[in-house]
């Protein structure tokens, strides 16, 4: 309790206390300086406005804090910076990026006039007779401070100007701060020639760090009033910066007491603003500091900062890459499998085709054997009869009618032989558009022998030409011959052996029905007609109805049975078509 009680106090003492204190104390003000030569430098050049600031303005406790562009930067950045002194590439980008805003700009009281107080020198040992003027830089290694130096920049422009590429025509050494580096770097051989903030040269040999005749400027152009030797355009003075959280009345009272300063020798004096349009014509012709082109926050700055997500879109992005890569491949093979295991199948309805057509054939061939014999019969005896006539020294013209009979004979032999080499070709042919009362024609012809050998009647019903269909014209015959043997085979043991065979256009499709008159099916047996291997008879295949059900089914047609009563009858019916027959 008793701690507690402390702890109260104290918080509230703390709050009390500030005012207290700030009536009695100075504020803090922190004035931040470019220091291009070392801090000691920038605290000789600036103390001289530090010490006027705060005779102006007692109650405010004045503090310099000198650094490098980037450290100064930084400095606003953290809110650290009341204002600062620097130099007008700096403040323009600091204008851009923390509104800061010149309230006054630097004048030497003998020196030049503000708005043409600062540029470069661009200078080379003396014994280069050859290097004379800028275009002479060309293929020559440059000692500057920084790339972002303000004199560098303002020698950069000039380059430029003479259509030397500083990137792709120099070679740049930057020795880092204070800029004596620079004139170091040029008489050690290090580079052909230096570049430095104007004046910087005059005071080096003033202070007794270089020699006066050790180095020539080059590319010398007017002056003006300012009393040094420049190698480039001028430049305002540095400006008095305010930043985005200097307090106006501050930023009022300080402002005065610049105007108002009345410098003794050597000290800096402080005139109105200049605007800098030429400093920023410079940093456009340039393409730096606020005219950078966009590509310096790219895609390799956007991924570094966001590193631990693009490495999630990273990973995921493999993971997804492998994952297609897997799913293409499993596709591709299981695509290759399913290609073999449909070529096999086909292959084997081809090969099972074959075997129940030779199996057709098989039962066939005795009676076809028979029907050839008997064109060959009468051949036979035609021949003998003309033999004899020659002999009794007939006129040739008689032989004729026997000789034509001849030709008519040898032309239905050949006509059974064809049909027969046809009906055992091994390879189906892909289904076009055909009239099928041909190949009807030709299946019933083929069979006929075999069913008048076996004493069957045949009734037939086929018009001589019929509507197009899509077939295989050797599957349409295989089927037709298919049921006509299995009711030939069905009658067999009857008295009076019929088998009817009858084609008819029905509506949108052909209808093919093969009727007879044996005992019907045998019991059980029709839920397994068309199984394949199902067969009741002792040499059976048991493949003919589940094959010609698979061919009617290619051909977008079917195969039914209808068992009635005395009379077994298979219906095979395909689909007609539009487009007319090709002969
Ligand atoms: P297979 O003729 O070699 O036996 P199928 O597949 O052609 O093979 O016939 C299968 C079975 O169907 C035959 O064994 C038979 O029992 C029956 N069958 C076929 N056609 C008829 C029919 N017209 N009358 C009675 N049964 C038939």
């Amino acid at each position: 309790m008793t701690r507690l009680a402390l702890i109260l106090f104290c918080a509230l003492a703390a709050f009390a206390a500030p005012g207290a204190a700030r009536a009695a104390e100075p504020v803090e003000v922190r004035i931040g300086v470019l220091a291009y030569r070392g801090a000691e430098d920038a605290e000789r050049s600036w103390q001289s406005t530090l010490d006027h600031l705060a005779r102006a303005l007692p109650h405010y406790r004045f503090r310099m804090v000198s650094g490098t562009a980037a450290f100064l930067t930084a400095a606003v950045a953290a809110h650290r910076l009341d204002f600062l002194i620097t130099n007008p590439g700096h403040y323009l980008e600091l204008k851009v990026d923390y509104s800061a805003a010149a309230i006054a700009t630097e004048q030497d009281l003998e020196g030049p006039t503000p708005s043409e107080a600062v540029g470069a020198t661009v200078f080379v040992l003396d014994d280069h007779p050859e290097i004379q003027s800028i275009a002479d830089l060309r293929n020559l290694r440059l000692a500057a401070v920084a790339p972002d130096a303000f004199g560098y920049r303002a020698a950069l422009r000039e380059l430029i100007e003479r259509g030397i590429d500083p990137a792709r025509d120099t070679r740049q050494v930057f020795v880092g701060f204070p800029v004596d580096e620079v004139m170091r770097a040029v008489r050690d051989g290090r580079a052909d020639a230096g570049i430095i903030r104007s004046c910087a040269l005059e005071k080096l040999v003033q202070e007794g760090a270089i020699g006066k005749d050790e180095f020539r400027v080059i590319g010398r152009r007017p002056s003006g009033s300012l009393n040094c030797q420049v190698s480039t355009r001028l430049y305002p003075g540095w400006p008095f910066v305010t930043v985005a959280q200097t307090p106006a009345p501050l930023a009022r009272d300080v402002a005065q007491a610049l105007f108002a300063m009345q410098p003794g020798q050597d000290e800096k004096a402080w005139a109105q603003p200049d605007a800098y349009g030429s400093v920023q014509d410079l940093y456009r012709t340039l393409k730096v500091g606020p005219y950078a082109p966009f590509t310096r926050l790219g895609i390799a700055d956007f991924i570094v900062e966001n590193r631990v997500w693009a490495g999630l879109v990273l990973l995921a992005a493999l993971w997804w890459l492998t994952h297609v890569a897997r799913v293409s491949y499993l596709v591709r093979k299981r695509t290759r499998e399913l290609q073999a295991a449909h070529d096999a199948a086909r292959l084997r309805g081809e090969q099972m085709e074959h075997t129940v057509r030779l199996s057709l054939m098989g039962e066939m061939a005795s009676s076809l054997a028979h029907e050839i014999n008997q064109p060959l019969a009468a051949i036979l005896t035609y021949a003998r009869g003309c033999e004899r006539r020659i002999e009794g020294g007939a006129d040739p013209q008689s032989l004729r009618d026997a000789v034509q009979r001849i030709a008519v004979q040898a032309e239905r032999a050949g006509d059974i032989v064809r049909r027969m080499k046809d009906f055992v070709r091994k390879n189906p042919a892909p289904q076009v558009p055909i009239d099928p009362a041909p190949a009807l024609h030709d299946a019933l012809a083929l069979f006929e022998p075999t069913a008048r050998a076996a004493d069957v009647i045949v009734e037939s019903e086929i018009p001589d030409s019929l509507p197009a269909v899509r077939a295989d014209r050797l599957q349409l015959e295989e089927v037709v011959i298919n049921l006509l043997q299995n009711a030939l085979e069905a009658v067999s043991a009857q008295e009076e052996k019929r088998i009817g065979l009858k084609v008819r256009v029905n509506g949108d499709r052909l209808d093919v029905s093969v009727s007879d008159n044996g005992p019907g099916l045998a019991p059980g047996a029709e839920e397994h007609l068309f199984d394949p291997f199902f067969t009741t008879k002792k040499n059976g295949l048991g493949l003919g109805l589940s094959l010609s059900r698979t061919i009617a089914e290619a051909h977008g047609g079917g195969l039914t049975v209808d068992p009635g009563d005395g009379a077994t009858v298979f219906r095979f019916y395909i689909p007609l078509i539009e487009e007319p027959a090709r002969v």
